[in-house]
């Protein structure tokens, strides 16, 4: 057992050692690294077939596109302040809204996607509130575009700050810029100085402060009324996962769409559904704040030290243990993404998969070596980002002005 052991810790560091930078065998990271992109083709066994991505863009032209999308197919638009809303006496379903213009406007399914007030789902129906701020405690945004000198890189920055942490989100004709922070460990004043000093550009706008606070709905769904968006609960943009969220509450209302009985058990699967999704992301960003190494400021010594989720717990004792890392379920961070923030902020496995030991120290190496080009490889032939965007998504000559 003791022989054992020993060559254990002797393999563990020759194989850590081989590969000590792990973002040199992951594509996205390498060709992040170089300003290239491009959208998966079909070639085999290539890494190239298999890139995944995601986008950053303009909101508020994304949301003037799907209006646009939305009234082309036949949704009707009613612009007005939903002033009070009216419910079933006798099962408190809600019936109408009434708005400011005294239109009322009745109907069997109500979303509400009021934004973080939940005007129905809380408003109406009080579902009440699940508040992680003990868990994710920064509950403030300081926001601000400003101008974007070069071509925009290919990935989200997110850089940490003494109370929270910064995005800079490259567009083609602006940067989005924030400061996410905790309100009790940092003032609004404070907050707002970082982030203009950390601009990329000059501002194109006053920064804005939005207030919030981490959490989900109690229930999501709930009589006739799904909450969805930020009147649903918000995890704050670490991950950029609201949207993610609102696209995946759509598919599953498609799912379970109910007739006009609403029967219990289809609500109930929504909401175990939705709390699972939210509960996933939740541990992945406590993650992000947890495994940190820094001491030099109280809001990172509180991240450091605050009790975790069990299931959070359990995965990072696993991957402690082990360098292993399951998916469970359908939960939206695969694999790749928790080694990423686990390798990424300093954890390290103490062990590693027994069938290892099955190859030598040279096949080994022979291998990560294999992957290492043929990384650099497909790399290689990726074509910058701002050549594909020119080619295929440059923005139209009425945004640029
Ligand atoms: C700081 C911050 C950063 C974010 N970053 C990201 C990101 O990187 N990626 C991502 O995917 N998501 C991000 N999000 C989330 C994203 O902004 C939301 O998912 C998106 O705005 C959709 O929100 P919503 O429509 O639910 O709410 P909102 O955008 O708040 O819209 C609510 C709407 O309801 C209207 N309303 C309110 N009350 C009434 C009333 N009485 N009558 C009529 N209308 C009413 C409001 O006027 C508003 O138009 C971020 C959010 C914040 C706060």
């Amino acid at each position: 057992m003791a022989s054992g052991s020993s060559i254990f810790s002797i393999r563990q560091t020759v194989f850590f050692n081989k590969a000590p930078d792990l973002q040199e065998y992951s594509l996205a990271c390498m060709a992040a690294k170089k300003g290239k992109f491009m959208r998966p083709v079909n070639a085999g066994n290539s890494p190239l077939s298999n890139i995944v991505y995601a986008f950053h863009f303009d909101a508020g032209l994304y949301a003037k596109y799907l209006r646009e999308y939305a009234e082309d197919r036949g949704v009707r638009r009613t612009e007005g302040m939903v002033d009070s809303v009216a419910s079933s006496k006798e099962n408190g379903f809600i019936e109408a809204v009434t708005l400011k213009s005294g239109a009322k406007i009745d109907g069997d399914l109500f979303i509400d996607c009021s934004g973080t007030r939940g005007l129905l789902i809380q408003g109406a129906l009080k579902t009440g509130y699940t508040d992680w701020t003990h868990w994710l405690p920064c509950n403030r945004a300081v926001a601000v575009p400003s101008e974007t000198g070069r071509a925009p890189e290919p990935y989200t920055k997110s850089i940490a700050h003494s109370a929270g942490w910064q995005w800079r989100i490259p567009l083609q004709h602006r940067t989005g810029n924030g400061h996410v922070f905790a309100a009790d460990y940092m003032s609004e004043d404070e907050a707002t100085s970082i982030l203009m000093n950390n601009l990329p550009g000059k501002p194109l706008a006053e920064p804005r402060v939005i207030p919030f606070t981490t959490g989900k709905r109690n229930k999501f769904w709930h009589k006739n009324c799904v909450a969805i968006g930020l009147s649903s609960g918000f995890m704050e943009p670490l991950e950029s996962t609201s949207i993610h969220l609102i696209q995946a509450a759509i598919a599953k209302l498609l799912a379970l769409f109910p007739d006009r009985d609403f029967h219990q058990s289809t609500i109930d699967k929504y909401n175990e559904q939705t709390h699972w999704d939210y509960d996933r992301i939740r541990d992945f960003l406590i993650l992000h704040y947890k495994a940190t190494e820094r001491e030099d400021s109280e809001f990172w010594r509180y991240c450091k030290q605050m009790e975790i989720p069990s299931f959070l717990q359990d995965k990072i004792d696993i991957y402690k243990a082990s360098g292993r890392i399951f998916r469970e379920n359908d939960e939206l961070f695969n694999d790749v993404s928790w080694l990423a923030v686990l390798n990424g902020q300093g954890i390290r496995p103490s062990g590693y998969h027994p069938l290892v030991d099955i190859h030598s120290e040279e096949e080994i190496d022979r291998r990560l070596q294999n992957v290492k080009s043929v990384i650099d490889r497909s790399v290689e032939t990726m074509p910058s980002q701002s050549d594909f965007i020119a080619q295929n998504c440059a923005m139209a000559p009425e945004v640029q002005s």
